[in-house]
């Protein structure tokens, strides 16, 4: 590495032993291989001070340094950005907020069909189906859920609601994936007791009652 103008620069401190520790090192390490600065030293009456070598190994070792310090803030630097990317995904993931009923246009995502054999279906599509964890449930009227609650109360003759759900948040888009997938899930049996009048969907946020299905 050719750095004769700025050895030479430092030459006439270096040679009344006023550098740095630093720049001491690096025109001795200069100066062991370069005849030409060598000779300008020489010239101001000076020679070398220290054996080059002593320089030398403390220039390696400067370096050396300076990279260990440069791999381990990289490292932390890397290691803090995983950790807050994984905190976010966990957040994300965990953290389970109700759909809203415009937002996600769930008068043409949900609805309920009745087959042939008189069986009602929750039929889902688009954003109501967009995540492992979007399921609907049923509540009854102590806010215990079909399937997940054990105190779920199938006997109420009111009160049987959905309530949607979805892991997303507002400000992370990445789980808002629209899929064309489509779900169908069985709800209740035709000679199931008590006989279902009217199935909505209950939007917690709002108070609000949507009909999904009415028997007519
Ligand atoms: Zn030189």
């Amino acid at each position: 590495m050719k750095r004769c103008g700025l050895v030479q620069d430092l030459l006439p401190l270096y040679a009344e032993e006023m550098c740095s520790e630093e720049s001491r090192a690096l025109v001795t390490e200069h100066l062991a291989e370069c005849a030409e600065c060598r000779g300008v030293l020489e010239k101001m009456g000076k020679k070398l001070t220290v054996r080059p070598d002593d320089d030398v190994v403390m220039m390696k070792r400067i370096r050396r340094r300076l990279l260990i310090e440069k791999i381990a803030v990289t490292a932390v630097v890397t290691l803090a950005a995983l950790v807050l990317v994984a905190g976010l995904g966990f957040w994300a993931m965990n953290t389970t907020v109700e759909m809203g009923y415009d937002r996600y246009h769930l008068d043409e995502c949900v609805w309920v069909e009745e087959d042939a054999d008189g069986d009602l279906w929750l039929c889902k599509r688009d954003a109501a189906t967009t995540a492992v964890h979007v399921f609907p449930t049923i509540r009854d009227s102590n806010g215990n859920h079909m399937g997940y609650d054990e105190g779920f109360d199938r006997e109420l003759r009111d009160g049987y609601g959905f309530t949607l759900e979805q892991r997303r948040i507002d400000a992370l888009t990445l789980i808002d994936i629209h899929t064309s997938s489509e779900e169908r899930t069985l709800l209740f049996q035709k000679d199931e007791k008590p006989a279902i009048q009217e199935i909505f969907y209950y939007e917690r946020a709002t108070g609000t009652e949507h009909t999904l299905w009415e028997r007519s």
